[in-house]
């Protein structure tokens, strides 16, 4: 907690130091229906609501009560963590949340940053390779995942048979209880046992089978779709395919969109780019040329006089936009040099030189002054 001075938690709710189980109850379930942030949207609703949910785990539980009555706020925080107040009082909460209409979850997760219940396993991230093709035309995948499951030798344990056993530290309780005997008298403190973490047991030969993670990779088909129009970073979540622990819910399996590149086609965005090449004397004269897309050929018309790198738009012949409608294909004009003159061809670019000579010096002027 801060340094600022704590306020008294008999204050906070408005009851007498001596009051009763009920009377504190009462006080905070009127309070707690007048500052839950989610009703009452003043800035300090949040701060206040956080306070006298605190306020409440301690003096509803009679043995926090107990320490506090006899040492303060110094005592408790000796004592108990911040996670550990509210954990260990959630059957209250979950009571009067209940009654008030509240999700208790995500009230703890949102507040206090205690997550309850056995924990989610983890998302598995993994690339997902498609063509420019199968993005263009949607697909249907089958693709082979690394898929955990619970090991079925252990159960989830990660133990060996009749290698689980009741932590010695904590004689199975998961807590690690100190009396101390101070200039106050004695004094308990209660921390989550460190040799078990909580578990209140321990692995003394872990399972052959998972090496003791208590899950076990398996190979497995699963059947992806891919949205028309997918691009890269395009995330597909399939539900329950992540990591799983005993008891809890499973991970999901995210997909990430990797396109690989085409032979023909670039693309940026919803467009696709496409190089054509083509002659001087096919710009001079302007021309015809039948072009792929991803949907069929098709005939562009390339007028007379279009300059070199000149890049003609056909509308709506690029990749479906995952929003509706369809992108263009872009279509640039590449000019190639001949490789090789025949003497005919030289004979012509002998006489097309005379021909534009005084055009092209008419237009160099300009650089002479
Ligand atoms: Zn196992
Ligand atoms: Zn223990």
């Amino acid at each position: 907690m801060s340094s600022r001075e704590k306020k008294d938690y008999y204050e906070i709710l408005g009851v007498p130091r001596n009051a009763t189980k009920e009377e504190i109850k009462r006080a905070y379930r009127r309070l707690a229906l007048q500052y839950h942030p989610d009703r009452n949207k003043s800035p300090d609703a949040e701060e206040k609501f956080k306070e006298i949910s605190e306020a409440y785990a301690v003096l509803s539980d009679d043995e926090k009560r107990r320490i506090y009555d006899m040492y303060g706020h110094a005592g408790l925080s000796g004592a108990y963590t911040q996670e550990d107040i509210f954990r260990t009082s959630t059957f209250d909460f979950d009571e009067i949340f209940r009654d008030l209409g509240f999700d208790l979850d995500s009230i703890f997760e949102r507040f206090f940053g205690v997550r309850r219940g056995p924990p989610r396993g983890r998302d598995v991230v993994m690339d997902l390779e498609v063509s420019l093709e199968e993005a263009f035309n949607g697909a249907e995948k089958i693709i082979s995942v690394p898929v955990s499951e619970i090991c079925s030798a252990c159960g989830g344990s990660g133990a060996a048979p009749g290698g689980l056993k009741t932590c010695k530290v904590c004689g199975g309780t998961g807590q690690k209880v100190d009396r101390r005997e101070t200039i106050f008298g004695f004094f308990t403190s209660v921390t989550t046992c460190p040799a078990c973490g909580g578990s209140g047991k321990f692995i003394e030969k872990k399972c052959p089978t998972c090496k003791g993670s208590g899950q076990i990779k398996v190979m497995k088909n699963i059947s992806v779709k891919i949205p028309r129009g997918a691009d890269d970073e395009l995330v597909l979540r399939i539900p329950e395919m992540g990591e799983r622990y005993a008891g809890g819910k499973p991970g999901d399996l995210l997909l990430v969109v990797r396109v690989k590149p085409h032979k023909l086609f670039t693309r940026k965005g919803d467009d696709l780019y496409l190089d054509l090449p083509v002659s001087i004397s096919e710009l001079i004269l302007g021309s015809k040329a039948v072009i792929p897309t991803l949907d069929g050929k098709v005939e562009i018309n390339i007028p007379s006089g279009t300059p070199p790198g000149h890049i003609i738009t056909i509308k709506g012949k690029g990749m479906p936009s995952m929003q509706g409608g369809r992108g263009d294909l872009k279509v640039r004009l590449k000019v190639v040099m001949p490789k090789k003159l025949s003497h005919e061809h030289r004979r012509l670019y002998e006489q097309l030189y005379v021909l534009e000579k005084p055009f092209i010096e008419e237009e160099r002027k300009s650089l002479k002054d």
